[in-house]
């Protein structure tokens, strides 16, 4: 197989870098060593928020391509048809030295290029614009372009859009050497065969060191920091109206009170180190933190103990250096390392991938750019989810299946299932982060046998041989009735 550039990894480093490059002429394949877009813990389990960029200090390439991200970002979202949703964020202070810490935030922020930056001193208002923030609150800096996002629908509706534009994904395909002769990239060699190619990206996010290092550039390693979250169902969509912060400390943004777009109040993540990169454990102490950090925002919470949905756990790529590393090398030559990309990662993505362009140029391959790109996607069809009835009632009269609602929770209906499947969803999570099926208060408990028999269908599959989220996380074992006569 021939490509002239190869990114490493599906997330939305990798995929977003993919789009940026689908611009141009060149052929650009993605390689993922899981069954699709997004299934990497940090880009499917994170807060979801594009951050205003007031966090890091000026000077860092974090400060700058998260400003620069999030500017991107608006109008991507459009063009994608996306959820974003600009909520505004509030860091608030409970006290003078707080305060003092608002007004060091709004200086780095104003020096980052941040819009709009205002500290609300008057509590009344601030109680106003978020009725139900702790009543101790003494003031918080409120960014006005922040927003929130569905982190795994931002990603498939780029990698779809990068499809569109002729990029081609390769799944279940593991990396496992980078070719290099004479000082420059000849190639990878994957778990299916080489891949010949003048340009490797590697966006392989917590296996980023190794991939690396597979290009004989081991100066750095990546360790792995665990956040855990609670996600809560929508019936308390008013509890919150913006993303809320604490003071943040050396080591994270702090405990995080937000929503979903889709009006699920989300609290987390925590930080805590840990040794396995495969680690996505819940842990009580953990999810106690959380819930407690939540509280001193949001003392309301308490009573709804009883409106979390799930719990869940994600993994930062830390590499100690306090920085993305986003580099090309005088050797091998055509090699470039998108790495250690922790928060804000997904903010900066877009911005990040126009510098890829950049230092592929600057490695000596001549981009020439397309005459046609296309720049808009289609979305799945969520007239009833959306509760849009004259839309709706038109699609089930075109189609009936629009009309069978699979997920009751989330109303999706069979129709929207077999679209994701035809979208590319090969598993349950590829239909669920596609529809939102299996994503509401009843967490799949009554569709996701009905999204197995779809899936089963529509992939020419027998029921037994649909997965979860691919490799060997099979649902079912077999028939219920081959279990009762004694058959294998
Ligand atoms: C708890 C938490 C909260 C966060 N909150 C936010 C937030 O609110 N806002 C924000 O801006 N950022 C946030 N971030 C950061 C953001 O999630 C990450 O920066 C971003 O998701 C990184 O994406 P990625 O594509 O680089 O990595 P990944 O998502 O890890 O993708 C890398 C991909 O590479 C694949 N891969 C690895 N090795 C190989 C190989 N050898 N061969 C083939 N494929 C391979 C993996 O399977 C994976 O799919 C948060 C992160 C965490 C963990």
């Amino acid at each position: 197989m021939r490509s002239d550039i190869v990114v490493i990894g599906a997330g939305i480093t990798g995929s977003t870098i993919a789009r940026q490059l689908s611009k141009y002429r060149q052929k650009i394949l993605v390689v993922e060593k899981r069954s699709d877009v997004a299934f990497g813990s940090p880009t499917k389990g994170n807060t979801g928020l594009i951050h205003a960029g007031y966090d890091d200090p000026p000077g860092t390439r974090k400060a700058k391509l998260c400003v620069r991200g999030n500017m991107l970002w608006h109008s991507i979202a459009k063009e994608l048809s996306a959820p974003l949703k600009e909520t505004g964020s509030l860091v608030v202070a409970f006290n003078k030295d707080e305060e003092d810490h608002l007004r060091q935030l709004k200086k780095r922020g104003e020096k980052n290029g941040v819009p709009l930056l205002e500290i609300v001193e008057d509590r009344n208002r601030l109680l106003k614009i978020e009725p139900h923030l702790n009543k101790d609150a003494t003031a918080a800096l409120f960014a006005p372009t922040a927003a929130i996002t569905a982190p795994y629908e931002l990603a498939l509706a780029v990698a779809e859009n990068a499809t569109q534009n002729g990029v081609k994904f390769l799944f279940e395909t593991e990396v496992t050497d980078i070719i290099a002769r004479n000082g420059e990239i000849k190639g990878i060699k994957t778990s299916r065969g080489r891949v010949e190619a003048d340009c490797v990206i590697n966006a392989a996010g917590l296996e980023s060191d190794e991939v690396s290092a597979m290009a004989g550039l081991g100066h750095f390693t990546i360790h792995p920091r665990k956040g855990e979250y609670y996600l809560f169902d929508k019936k308390l969509s008013d509890l919150v109206r913006h993303i809320l912060f604490p003071v943040p400390t050396p080591i994270s943004k702090g405990i995080v009170v937000t929503s979903t777009p889709e009006g699920n109040v989300l609290i987390g993540p925590n930080a805590l180190d840990v040794e396995d990169k495969d680690d996505l454990n819940t842990t009580a102490t953990g999810l106690s933190e959380v819930f407690n950090g939540a509280l001193k925002l949001v003392p309301g919470l308490a009573q709804y103990r009883n409106r979390i949905i799930t719990y869940f756990s994600s993994l930062r790529p830390e590499t100690g250096t306090g920085d993305f590393i986003i580099r090309n090398y005088d050797e091998p030559k055509g090699f470039v390392n998108v790495a250690g990309i922790r928060s804000p990662g997904l903010t900066a993505a877009p911005a990040i991938a126009e510098m890829v362009v950049d230092l592929i140029k600057e490695s000596g391959m001549d981009l020439a750019e397309k005459e046609l790109f296309i720049s808009n996607r289609e979305p799945i069809n969520h007239a009833i989810r959306e509760f849009d009835l004259s839309r709706a009632e038109r699609l089930i009269s075109e189609d009936s299946n629009y009309g069978h609602v699979i997920c009751r929770c989330e109303h999706i209906s069979e129709a929207e299932i077999v679209e994701a499947v035809r979208r590319g969803a090969t598993t349950l999570d590829g239909v669920k982060f596609r529809t939102r099926a299996s994503m509401g208060r009843c967490q799949g408990g009554f569709c996701t046998s009905h999204i197995i028999r779809i899936l089963a269908k529509e992939l020419g599959i027998p029921p037994t041989e649909v997965t979860k989220k691919g490799g060997a996380s099979r649902l079912l074992l077999c028939e219920a009735k081959k279990l009762l006569v004694g058959e294998d």
